[in-house]
């Protein structure tokens, strides 16, 4: 039987890519989305055709509720979980903090930072050895702007990636004699939707000068890196925050 492993936000971007390398790495693989259901159920024929099973699952990870039924839905169809990508995470629109409303950072929180947190609850329930569990890997989406703050573009964002470079180090111990491996990629300016989403399209293209290669990074490129951490050539790797960022 394959490893099982669920990566939020797999429908498009870092975490479709993650999927691809990682059902060629041989997991089957759990895709969790939230809008884009034809994105994911295409993603999950092409898994399927590089030999991984799937369950293609909607929920919000900002929702506590839906999360739990996520994971009820794994144990049915699976009966095991051996691997989390934390990766679904949102940003918003270029804003000073003084402009920031309460709703724009309870959703940015709650999705960020809770929905990891609430995932890597529920995960630990199904691996840990202290819960019967065999063993496991997690790797968590922290952010370059973990580092540099974000300022005047969206520091409640990096605020967020801040948070889960400090949920790695502590779960990553807490869990250490557990058999669950926690660990985090730091990506910089990646090429994905996500710059669109947060009212910039072409943020890709026109940063690229800020980072020292000169060029943005590609979602394979921050998936080689997550599956590496999954497996088992990192063995003696927690706690580890890995920036896949060009030098930024
Ligand atoms: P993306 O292209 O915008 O894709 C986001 C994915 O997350 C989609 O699959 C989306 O599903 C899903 N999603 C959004 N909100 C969700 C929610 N509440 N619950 C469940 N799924 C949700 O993003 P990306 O660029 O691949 O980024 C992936 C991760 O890397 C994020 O955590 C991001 O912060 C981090 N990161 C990205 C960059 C970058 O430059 N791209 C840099 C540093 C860190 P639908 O398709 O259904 O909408």
């Amino acid at each position: 039987m394959k490893p099982v492993l669920l990566i939020t936000g797999a429908s498009r971007g870092i975490g479709a890519a993650t999927a691809v390398l990682s059902a060629q790495a041989g997991w089957d693989i759990v895709v969790n989305y939230t809008q884009n259901k034809a994105a994911a159920e295409a993603l999950c024929k092409q898994l399927e055709s590089l030999g991984a099973k799937t369950l293609c699952v909607q929920a919000d990870v900002g929702n506590e509720g839906q999360i739990l039924k996520m994971f009820a839905q794994i144990d049915s169809h699976f009966g095991a979980l051996h691997g989390l990508v934390n990766n679904a995470g949102v940003v918003d629109m270029t804003s000073k903090v003084v402009d920031m409303s309460w709703e724009r950072l309870e959703r940015m929180m709650r999705i960020n930072i809770l929905g990891t947190i609430a995932c890597s609850k529920e995960a630990i329930k199904r691996m840990s050895t202290e819960h019967a569990g065999q063993g496991g890997s997690i790797v968590n989406l922290s952010s370059v702007a973990a580092k540099i703050g974000g300022a005047t573009q969206y520091v409640d964002y990096a605020a967020s990636k801040g948070a889960i470079d400090s949920f790695t180090t502590g779960l990553a111990r807490e869990l250490a004699t557990q058999g669950i491996r926690v660990n985090a990629v730091r990506p910089g300016i990646i090429d994905t939707e996500i710059h669109a989403s947060g009212g910039q399209p072409n943020r890709a293209k026109d940063a690229a000068g800020a980072v020292p290669m000169q060029r943005a990074g590609s979602a394979e490129e921050v998936g080689k890196a997550i599956v590496w951490l999954l497996s088992n050539d990192a063995s003696y790797t927690t706690g580890a925050v890995l920036d896949v960022s060009g030098g930024r």
